[in-house]
């Protein structure tokens, strides 16, 4: 049988309609532009008129006509004919996709994971109920590719191929993934069918299992968070939604703390009276002298707090000290370089709380038809 893992290579060229997909696992809809056969990556337009480098990887065809090979290995049918997806109509070798098709499928009615994934990702979680949150779940069992076999940076938060998660796709570990306490990969928020509230940046405080370590649906448990770790949250959050340093207490830290009191689902913490979570969030911001700057030390109004550093509160079983992005950029700037890290950075290391609004409404390539595939990006 043909290998398992290897990455789809099919030629793309210039004019494909094409979904992309984004770090934040979702895919877009866009035209390519160019093709870098070298580097493995297309310049892809997106419904937005922005243009991005995308990996090879991340980039999904649609079949124009009857293909006679199989989309992963390029090779013609074996003894068998090759399956259709009934979306995307691209034909596999039953081996070469993950989880091998079964026997009694059909292409009348079998969906690829490509397609599966396509329609059951969502902004603050992947679909719970019905068919394709069903075998959401089945494809979950396996990756697509072998874990072991990615390159990481000390401290596990990126990996040279940029492959991440059950959809394979580029991600950022501070924008709304999580990483399973067991195999240590990120996994993005849009794919996982766990959460019960969308994630902030840089949420850390969940106990996370995969469905591939757990051999079944994945598990979350909610940490608990001192007021400390509560304000630096929202600051986080807030940083990289708003892209500047220093916010206003009553305007903006507290009643964004207040309008999302039950999503952060903060534990022993809950129950707090409104007039006190004031106090407590004052009183944090101006204990911890190592995280937080007020207004008043760099003569501004005293009303005003920042993070110190940029990132991400720690979690207390962390030794580490506070990961910084500064950090991390100059890491990934030594060494073999991924091919589309400039659209990394681009994506996510400078405007992280830029997030894709592509493909919102416009034309559906051709031979899909069906308005799941760009659900992903209508809200
Ligand atoms: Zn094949
Ligand atoms: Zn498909
Ligand atoms: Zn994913
Ligand atoms: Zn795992």
């Amino acid at each position: 049988a043909p290998p398992r893992s290897r990455p789809r290579r099919r030629e793309m060229s210039e004019g494909d309609d094409v979904l992309a997909r984004w770090s934040d696992g979702l895919l877009y809809l866009g035209n390519v532009k160019r093709v870098d056969g070298v580097k493995q990556c297309c310049l892809v337009r997106f419904e937005d008129n922005s243009e991005f480098w995308v990996l090879r990887k991340d980039i999904h065809s649609f079949a124009a006509g009857v293909e006679e090979v199989c989309c992963i290995c390029e090779a013609p049918p074996l003894k068998e004919p090759l399956v259709n997806c009934l979306k995307c109509r691209h034909g596999y070798h039953a081996e070469c996709h993950t989880p091998s098709i079964e026997p009694e499928a059909d292409s009348e009615s079998w969906i690829c994971r490509q397609c599966v994934f396509a329609v059951a990702t969502k902004r603050g979680g992947a679909i719970k109920r019905g068919r394709f949150a069903r075998l959401m779940h089945f494809m979950k069992l396996r990756l697509p590719y072998q874990l072991t076999s990615l390159d990481w940076d000390p401290q596990h938060l990126s990996n040279q191929q940029q492959c991440y998660c059950y959809c394979a796709g580029p991600g950022e570990w501070n924008l709304k993934m999580l990483q399973c306490a067991s195999c240590g990969q990120w996994f993005h928020e849009a794919c996982t069918q766990c959460l019960t509230k969308p994630l902030l940046y840089g949420d850390r405080f969940y106990q996370f299992q995969c469905s591939v370590c757990n051999k079944g649906p994945e598990t979350v448990k909610r940490l608990p968070m001192t007021w400390v770790d509560l304000a630096h949250l929202v600051l986080y959050h807030l940083s990289l939604c708003c892209k500047r340093k220093y916010f206003d207490f009553d305007h903006e830290i507290l009643s964004f703390t207040n309008e999302n009191w039950d999503s952060l689902l903060l534990g022993a913490l809950s129950d707090t009276p409104r007039q006190e979570r004031c106090h407590n969030l004052l009183n944090a911001l101006n204990s911890q002298k190592d995280r937080f700057v007020s207004g008043k030390e760099i003569k501004k109004k005293k009303c005003l707090f920042g993070l110190q550093v940029r990132a991400p509160p720690p979690l207390s079983s962390d030794s580490s000290p506070l990961i910084t992005e500064r950090a991390r950029r100059g890491r990934r700037r030594d060494g073999r370089r991924p091919a589309s890290q400039e659209l990394e950075r681009r994506r996510g290391g400078e405007n992280p709380g830029q997030t894709r609004d592509a493909g919102r409404e416009g034309a559906v390539p051709s031979g899909v038809g069906q308005r799941g595939l760009v659900l992903n990006s209508t809200h």
